[in-house]
């Protein structure tokens, strides 16, 4: 609907209430979009910051990406949203020295091959892909040249497509680690029609998997062929909490009102609305410790609102929307992940001796990826002077993180000695100028297999109770570009629904 609304439409507007529980970057989309025509909005975010996955850290007065450093430009939602927000002279792309990849038995770690898709080569002979996958990987992975392509129905498990006709080799040494680092996900469990749109057909059109990526890859008028993988992302100067800064600066200058402190303990529906509970966290307290969906408590403050948008993570969201909502389907699992990022002084790594980053083979490695921050984003180097920053990350489906356990100084300790391994440089102890560590719950992404139908089906039940929404990671998938494409679809519905109906 148009942000401008007629004076009628924008009378009725003023009058209408919506509060928005959450604020991370769905929250504070959703906030925006109805602020712009007009409606009052409240914001509550129960920690004392905005931004959720999208966090800053401060180590000796450089300011980093503790979370999400970057948006995938695929569907320009979010380079939209940085345009309209006044940010684009901000924008870098990443270094170009792309990702290595580490753990491949009885190997040095190598650069990650270029010219793929989800790693899966469009030639098993080029020098990069066999240096990885050996000759006799190689020599399996032709096979998908000769075999005949799926006729009848087409497989959806990428694990299993990679597999059966490039071989293990390819799956486990090539695919399995880009997956893992960037889903968070068994290639087994992510379906390829949503990955990676497009390569099934192109597989039964050119009749082979290689055929396919190299035809895909061609068709990618944006990506040229020799871009490295995971170059397709953004990211801004002075990192992405400025994008959450300006969001909120916007919010506000549109009349939102925007609280932090705030955890919301449970909504109740009040004739054609809702009434909000909350109870302002007081100094130290631990907004976590709040017991979310009952109303019990009489010190709770009440709010009340027309329309309520919920935008927490999942355990949070079912909380608040059981009682509500009929059926929202199963939980999904939800990897913890955690980030420790490191402040090193060591020239050693002036040179950046394994490009941008490491991604590891899936069981290789205690740490699952590394990020060589200072290395990857130009704005950091300058920011960070002689030094350089390392993320190390810990976690994947299913296990807990190595460093759960750990208090922070022997966390610090452990990425370290993690650092040293993936960048074949001896990193001691008196180097490290800083660490921080920050966790938090993955959302799972919209490729995994059946996530599609099982989010359609949370999202109908929510969309049946008038006046009431929910957007996030846990129902967009995860990942800044679905997020914003969906807060935004959302909240125009509900901007319709208040106006309208
Ligand atoms: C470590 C990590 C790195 C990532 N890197 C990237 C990346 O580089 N690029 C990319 O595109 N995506 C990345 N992602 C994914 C992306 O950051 C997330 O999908 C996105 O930020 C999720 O936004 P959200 O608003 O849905 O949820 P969140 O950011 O989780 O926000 C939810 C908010 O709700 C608040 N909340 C919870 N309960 C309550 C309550 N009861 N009352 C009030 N508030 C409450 C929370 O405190 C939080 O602020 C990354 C994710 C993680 C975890």
């Amino acid at each position: 609907m148009s942000e401008h609304p007629e004076p009628e439409l924008a009378e009725r507007a003023a009058e209408r209430h919506v509060v928005v529980v959450g604020g991370g970057v769905a929250g504070l989309v959703a906030a925006r979009e109805c602020a712009k025509v007009g409606m009052r909005v409240t914001l509550l975010e129960a920690s004392d910051a905005l931004g959720g996955a999208v966090r800053r850290a401060e180590l000796d007065g450089v300011v980093l990406d503790a979370g999400a450093e970057s948006y995938a430009t695929r569907g320009g939602h979010v380079r939209k949203l940085v345009a309209e927000l006044g940010l684009t002279e901000r924008v870098q792309s990443p270094a170009t020295g792309g990702a290595w990849l580490a753990g491949v038995p009885g190997q040095e770690p190598a650069p990650l091959p270029i010219g793929g898709i989800l790693g899966i080569p469009a030639n098993p002979f080029a020098d990069d892909v066999r240096r990885v996958i050996g000759w006799r990987g190689a020599w399996r992975a032709y096979v998908d040249r000769l075999r005949p392509p799926l006729t009848i129905g087409h497989q959806r498990s990428l694990g299993r497509l990679v597999a059966s006709r490039m071989g293990a080799r390819v799956l486990e040494r090539l695919v399995a680690p880009v997956v893992s680092g960037v889903y968070s996900a068994h290639p087994d469990d992510v379906d390829v029609d949503v990955a990676a749109p497009g390569l099934n057909a192109a597989l039964t059109r050119v009749g082979s998997l290689s055929g396919a990526v190299d035809a895909l890859r061609g068709q990618q008028q944006s990506a040229r062929k020799d871009k490295a993988p995971g170059s397709a992302v953004e990211g801004l100067i002075g990192g992405m909490g400025t994008l959450v800064d300006a969001l909120r600066a916007d919010l506000e200058k549109l009349g939102g009102v925007v609280r932090t402190g705030s955890p919301v303990e449970a909504l109740e529906s009040a004739g054609a609305g809702w009434t909000v509970a909350v109870r302002p966290v007081e100094g130290d307290e631990d907004p976590d410790a709040a017991d979310p969906g009952t109303l019990s408590a009489d010190s709770a403050e009440r709010l009340d609102a027309d329309a309520v948008i919920v935008a927490t993570t999942e355990d949070a969201a079912r909380d608040l929307l059981a009682g509500h909502v009929s059926d929202l389907g199963d939980r999904q699992a939800a990897p913890q992940i955690e980030i420790v990022s490191l402040l090193l002084d060591a020239p050693e790594l002036d040179d950046a001796p394994r490009g941008t980053g490491v991604l590891t083979v899936p069981g290789s490695h205690v740490a699952k990826a590394l990020t060589h921050a200072t290395a990857k984003w130009a704005w950091l180097r300058e920011a960070a002077g002689a030094r350089h920053v390392v993320r190390v990350s810990f976690g994947s489906q299913g296990e807990p993180t190595a460093t759960a356990s750990l208090d922070d100084e022997a966390a610090a300790s452990l990425a370290l000695t993690e650092a040293s391994a993936l960048l074949g440089v001896d990193l001691s102890r008196d180097q490290l100028v800083g660490a921080h560590r920050a966790r938090f719950t993955q959302s799972q992404p919209a490729s995994l297999l059946g996530a599609a139908e099982r989010r359609a089906a949370s999202r109908a039940a929510v969309e049946a109770v008038p006046g009431l929404a929910a957007v996030g990671a846990w129902l967009s998938g995860t990942g800044l570009a679905q997020v914003v494409a969906d807060a935004a679809a959302e909240a125009d519905r509900i901007r319709r629904h208040l106006l309208w109906d």
